[in-house]
């Protein structure tokens, strides 16, 4: 942008930068000899000594007698556009996260060095496959109910497997770019390692559940089971119980061998419950040496063979543990799920009075004690709950 005058009368080949000039000069050389249009882009360097990148077209002026008398031609200043190409350049391939530009058919255009490290494969490798082959099957199954875009789907998370056949969790975010046209040239990916977050909240949604002894589920989501399964009976009809476990003078079990050994015999109940009841069947640890079952189907005979079968396992299955013969024996409080009117709470105080009646009819035993009787406990309960 100086004065237009000084221009006037300058071969324009010196205002080329020197690294462009062979460049340029060839480019013009070629569209002379074919009579076709110069179209060039290169970097000039102005009076002031800055460096701009220019867009140069031009034609040629023709006589009558075919002579070309001169030229005429623009040149579009593109160093924006440029230094905005590069910065994107820059910050694509620089990226911590996998960047891929991916064509309309799916295949990958370009990938940056960081999606090569997340999926074993080099960039050719990348570039010369299509972006849905990185995705799990079993994701792009499921995402082409829903029409798969590139790389099998929308925004949203998918498994998918590297070049060793191992899996991960991406997250991907789809950009479409969209061309002069108007229309959707290319789409731009951005697609995030996740499988570490993914596993840590794994970790935190089953420590919110379980307990961390036994790997059982805790009270609260036992709890929450049984509301499903008592409102569930309201609906269709109440079917199936609920189990109460004590284990029988646990103390003396810490006192004469250990909290460690303690712990043992609860992670080896913990055990034999879970290998002798049905994957059916709902088994929580719900306090110390507190365990809770429920039985999602089955009529009183069935509840009770299962109290029967927990009685015994705990008395036989249960005797020797980490080589000491403890002798252990437990209480079971039973409650029938036969009345919808009940609430879940309801049930677990009548299955938890059920257990302290077993427990004072002498143990190693289980019992069922019909709900009207809350209000009337029998004597041996009387003498063995706790007085205020
Ligand atoms: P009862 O026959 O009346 O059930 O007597 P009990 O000794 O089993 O007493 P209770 O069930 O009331 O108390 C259970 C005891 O279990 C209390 C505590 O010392 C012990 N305990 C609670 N949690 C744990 C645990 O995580 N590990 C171990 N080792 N002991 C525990
Ligand atoms: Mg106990």
């Amino acid at each position: 942008r100086g004065d237009p005058r000084d221009a006037l009368g300058a071969g324009w080949k010196a205002g080329v930068h020197p690294n462009d000039r062979a460049k340029a000069r060839a480019a013009w050389n070629a569209a002379a000899a074919t009579s076709s249009v110069f179209d060039a882009e290169y970097r000039v360097r102005r009076p002031a000594g800055d460096v701009r990148w220019v867009h140069a077209r031009a034609t040629g002026v023709i006589d009558l007698a075919g002579t070309v008398t001169g030229y005429v031609g623009t040149l579009e200043d593109t160093t924006q556009r440029r230094v905005a190409e590069e910065q994107f350049r820059t910050a694509f391939e620089s990226a911590p996260i996998g960047m891929a530009l991916i064509d309309r058919n799916g295949a990958f255009l370009q990938t940056n060095a960081a999606l090569s490290d997340m999926m074993g494969y080099n960039s050719n490798e990348l570039q010369s496959m299509q972006a849905s082959t990185l995705v799990h099957p079993d994701d792009l199954r499921v995402i082409e109910g829903h029409r798969a875009g590139p790389l099998g789907g929308t925004n949203n998370d998918r498994r998918l497997v590297r070049a060793d056949g191992t899996e991960l969790w991406a997250s991907v975010r789809l950009a479409p770019l969209v061309g002069q046209a108007g229309q959707a040239a290319f789409t731009l990916a951005q697609i995030l390692d996740i499988t570490e977050r993914r596993r840590t909240e794994a970790e935190l949604f089953h420590l919110a559940n379980h307990d961390p002894l036994t790997g059982l589920l805790n009270r609260r989501r036992f709890e929450a089971a049984l509301e499903a399964h008592v409102a569930n009976g309201r609906r269709y009809g109440p079917d199936g119980g609920l189990l109460f476990v004590d284990i029988d003078h646990f103390k003396s079990v810490n006192d004469a061998h250990g909290h460690h050994t303690g712990d043992d015999v609860i992670a080896a109940v913990a055990n034999a419950m879970r290998t002798r009841l049905r994957n059916t069947d709902i088994i929580a640890r719900v306090g110390g040496d507190e365990f809770a079952v429920l039985l999602p189907s089955g009529d009183a005979d069935v509840v009770h063979r299962v109290a029967d079968m927990l009685v015994s396992i705990l008395r036989d299955d249960i005797a020797n543990v980490a080589g000491k013969d403890l002798g252990l024996t437990a209480s079971i409080g039973l409650a029938l799920c036969d009345d919808a009117s009940l609430t879940a709470d309801e049930m677990l105080i009548k299955a938890d009075l059920a257990m302290y009646d077993a427990k004072a009819r002498g143990r190693d035993q289980w019992a069922e004690t019909p709900f009207h009787d809350r209000s009337t406990p029998s004597q041996e309960l009387m003498a063995e709950l706790p007085r205020a």
